[in-house]
């Protein structure tokens, strides 16, 4: 049986998830450039890691390609450690901080090497170099399906857009999309928002008037108008 504070808590949860649910369904025929960049990075967790790791500050196509390149001269963590700092920076260019990328990647295959276990919890991911909390939340949830939420830039700003969240650093909103969600849905909140917000929901001038939320959404221009 649901405590109150559960009770109070539900009607919450379910719009939430039918939001969504009703986003992820607007915005797949409009093929946002995440969609693809995770279904060409779900081959193994240590795909996965250093593409998250290249992602971080640089756009999906740009990641994808940078990975590819990445990988086709190096798959796995032993061949990779073989290239040189030089090499590495080269393949994965122009992603952000390609240099500390690069050396960040091979420090990462070093440890992989010696380790016996991939990582795969927030503890040992948060261990490795250029990892942080936001990235390791994103390969727990696509290497590993664990119920995680990881929160960028589009997460942010997308989640306080719609008044899921009002805190002001990535953490608090994780902990209030966490209050929010039934677990089951922690790995999709990330890829639905993060489409959303490279479609409709842009961080600058957002198309209001074309999105399925224009009359509901608390920080509609739509309705702000409206109301003007
Ligand atoms: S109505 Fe505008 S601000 Fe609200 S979710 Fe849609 S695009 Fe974003």
């Amino acid at each position: 049986m649901r405590s109150s504070l559960t009770a109070k808590k539900f009607p919450a949860e379910i719009h939430a998830v039918r939001t969504l649910n009703a986003i992820k369904k607007f915005i797949m025929p409009m093929a946002p450039p995440v969609f693809a960049m995770e279904k060409s990075i779900r081959a193994t967790p240590f795909r996965i890691l250093i593409s998250v790791l290249l992602s971080s500050r640089t756009q999906d196509p740009v990641t994808e390609k940078a990975a590819a390149r990445l990988f086709e001269a190096a798959a796995t963590p032993e061949i990779m450690v073989r290239l040189s700092l030089a090499q590495v920076s080269r393949l994965i260019y122009p992603v952000g901080f390609y240099r500390t990328k690069a050396r960040n990647i091979l420090a990462i295959c070093r440890t992989l090497q010696q380790d016996a276990k991939f990582p795969s919890t927030l503890e040992e991911l948060l261990a490795l170099p250029g990892i942080g909390r936001k990235s390791a939340n994103l390969v727990l949830a696509l290497a590993f399906s664990h119920p995680a939420i990881a929160v960028d830039t589009h997460v942010f700003r997308i989640a306080r857009r719609l008044h899921w969240a009002g805190g002001r650093t990535a953490a608090a909103v994780e902990r209030e999309l966490m209050e929010r969600f039934p677990r089951r849905f922690w790995t999709q909140v990330n890829q639905t928002l993060v489409g959303f917000g490279q479609t409709i929901c842009r961080p600058v001038n957002p198309k209001c008037t074309e999105c399925l939320l224009k009359k509901t959404c608390p920080s509609s221009e739509v309705t702000k108008l409206r109301n003007a």
